[in-house]
């Protein structure tokens, strides 16, 4: 059986840590959204081989239990002792290591296609539950729906859809590792968005006031190493984002427009100097 799953891109509208627990980890309390860019996930099952492979058209991406999806098949299978192989091809369109969350969003996707193709009867609470073990955004993306997400990850409040935004993301020619930038963290120095006024307005139906809310304390700490994203996002603003905002541990920057012009005009005039540069809808 075959089965063909959407992987859309998640940015963080708000993304706050107030504390690290006793583990290392940080706490989080974010604001995910997905957006219109999106991986396509195919999965087969198959009687023999009984293995799990991985086969992307990316050059850069492991293609063994390195990748997300890989461990995201390899979960289900060995939870509810599948004998089944399973075959996964990712067509992968959101940058990589880019703070879009691709690599969670192709797991859950196989989490979903895996769900059907064997025909486990599982709701998406209980694929989330499952997938905590393979990532903190993994949770989020099994639903891929704006949300309040909090703990390790695990807690996913669902918010209210936005109404119609464009969405610009620009992806600047740099690596920022997560785990790097996380290490880096003072929690004495960060400034913190306001996390819960934004879960507020967002569940008012408050859309634009919701923008004033709206922040990344992990900003201070990338823009620390790579002062290119705040160019980026001054010129963002200048060309008139409503809000401009790096996403996750970044670098990608992005714009949210209520005017289409607006965000053309952005989506123009960066793709000139942004080698990776979209422009999509908030979903
Ligand atoms: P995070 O903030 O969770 O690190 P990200 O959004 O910045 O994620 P991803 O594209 O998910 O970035 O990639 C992060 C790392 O995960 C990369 O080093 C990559 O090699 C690894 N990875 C494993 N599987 C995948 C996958 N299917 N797609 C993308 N990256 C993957």
């Amino acid at each position: 059986m075959i089965v063909t799953e959407k992987a859309p891109a998640k940015i963080n509208l708000a993304l706050d840590t107030p504390m690290r627990y006793l583990d290392g980890l940080p706490r989080w309390n974010m604001v995910m959204s997905a957006v219109d860019l999106a991986d396509y996930v195919t999965v087969e099952v198959h009687h023999r081989p009984q293995t799990i492979k991985v086969y992307t058209n990316s050059g850069f991406l492991p293609n063994d239990q390195r990748n997300l999806a890989y461990q995201a098949a390899h979960i289900l299978k060995t939870r509810f002792h599948q004998t089944d192989g399973v075959t996964i091809r990712i067509k992968k369109k959101i940058p990589v290591a880019a703070g879009l969350g691709g690599g969670s969003s192709d797991a859950a996707a196989v989490l979903r296609a895996l769900n059907q193709a064997w025909r486990l009867g599982l709701s998406l609470d209980e694929l989330a539950r499952l997938s905590l073990a393979i990532d903190s955004d993994v949770p989020f993306c099994v639903y891929s729906r704006t949300a309040h997400v909090t703990g390790h990850g695990e807690i996913v409040e669902l918010l209210p859809a936005f109404p119609h935004y464009w969405v610009v993301i620009a992806k600047p020619k740099l690596s920022v590792s997560t785990p790097v930038i996380l290490r880096q963290i003072n929690y004495e120095e960060l400034v913190h968005p306001q996390t819960d006024q934004l879960v507020a307005a967002i569940k008012e139906g408050r859309f634009q006031d919701s923008f004033q809310y709206m922040g990344n304390a992990l900003e201070a700490v990338t823009i620390k190493v790579h002062p290119e994203i705040a160019h980026l996002k001054a010129q963002m603003q200048k060309l008139g984002a409503d809000v401009t905002q790096m996403s996750g541990t970044g670098p990608s920057v992005f714009a949210l427009c209520h005017a289409e012009s607006r965000a053309k005009r952005i989506y123009n005039s960066l793709r000139g100097f942004c080698p990776e540069v979209y422009q999509v809808v908030l979903l």
